[in-house]
């Protein structure tokens, strides 16, 4: 071998440790009695342990929180059968314990890692040193554990409401921020309807408590028969409704309202002997990229409604 092909063997070598020096995942080498041979700048960044404290030392020592039986179990795998072995974030967080600040979102107290073990074969094929490779795998963990505890939520939290069986507020609060952000990006029109009983202090005064509790059944019943399957109704408080048309441009949902005041106003309870008339006020918003967030859209609803029953009730009014 001349000097020249010496000299370009070399000049590999050390760049291909270059490389690896500065590579954004994390390597170890290790033989075959657990001792580090390679320990890269990644590993030295983010365990704040140098090379000098690390390289022919057992692993387990350097590290003693991470699980002997279980790494050797895998390891003794890759020394053997020569193949290699993957771990993911989901069956074990992490390898090595390193604290992952984000200042943001401050989700992640560790980084999560994804790992691989290789065999390193030598020339006469046989494996007397393995590499374990780390890769920093938190954004993806965060943005899974974060959507499924959302899932989560969703599933878990009752829906209905007990009086009416229609959704409660707070899942039904949840459709609306569903709704919001599919208008961000999808941009179909979406009306909301906020609805208020007329003087119903009155009502129950008048004829007692139990008699209110119809009345507010009486309501629900009459949204529930005329809101279409992808329509989202709530009971929004005590006898105050929140309905979501979607697909449903301003235009549609007068109509919708105007023909739901009629019905209510044409209403008659009869319940404990008694016959009880009612009336109901609304206030529409169509959903527009004016509204920064679904509590603005919200708000502008419950302005229309506030100015129906300003305006004398039993009426709607729309909002922009
Ligand atoms: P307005 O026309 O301005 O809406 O007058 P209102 O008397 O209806 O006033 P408001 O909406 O503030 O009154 C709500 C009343 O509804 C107060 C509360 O006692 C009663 N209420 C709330 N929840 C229930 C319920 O589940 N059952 C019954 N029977 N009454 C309820
Ligand atoms: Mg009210
Ligand atoms: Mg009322």
């Amino acid at each position: 071998m001349s000097n020249k092909v010496a000299d370009s063997n070399f000049n590999d070598v050390h760049w291909q440790m270059d490389i690896l020096q500065n590579i954004d995942v994390g390597l170890i080498v290790l033989d075959d009695r657990y001792n580090v041979v390679v320990w890269n700048s990644f590993m030295q960044n983010h365990s704040g342990k140098t090379p000098e404290k690390v390289l022919k030392k057992s692993l387990f020592s350097v590290f003693p929180e991470l699980s002997e039986d279980w790494f050797r179990h895998k390891a003794e795998s890759v020394f053997v059968l020569q193949n290699a072995t993957f771990t993911t974030w989901e069956q074990r967080p992490y390898l090595f314990k390193f604290p992952h600040y984000r200042p943001i979102t401050g989700t992640a107290e560790h980084m999560y890692q994804n790992s691989t073990i290789i065999p390193l074969p030598n020339t006469k094929g046989e494996v007397e040193h393995i590499c374990v490779i780390i890769y920093d795998v938190t954004d993806t963990a965060v943005n899974k554990i974060a959507q499924q505890q959302a899932n989560e939520k969703l599933q878990n939290l009752s829906r209905t409401d007990h009086l009416t069986g229609l959704y409660n507020r707070g899942y039904w609060e949840l459709r609306l921020i569903q709704e919001f952000k599919r208008f961000e990006r999808y941009k179909h029109p979406s009306t909301l309807i906020m609805m208020d009983i007329d003087h119903f202090k009155k009502v129950n005064d008048r004829y007692g408590h139990p008699t209110g509790d119809e009345v507010i059944r009486h309501v629900s019943q009459a949204i529930k028969e005329q809101v279409r399957d992808l329509d989202i109704a709530g009971r929004y408080g005590g006898e105050e409704f929140g309905i979501i048309l979607t697909n449903t441009s301003v235009d549609g949902a007068c109509i919708f309202a105007e023909r739901l005041r009629k019905k209510i106003e044409g209403m008659v309870v009869h319940y404990d002997g008694q016959d009880v008339r009612f009336t109901i006020s609304l206030g529409l918003c169509e959903l527009s990229e004016q509204h920064a967030t679904y509590k603005t859209w919200l708000e502008k609803s419950d302005q229309g409604l506030y100015k129906s029953k300003e305006g004398g009730r039993n009426r709607y009014t729309v909002s922009e």
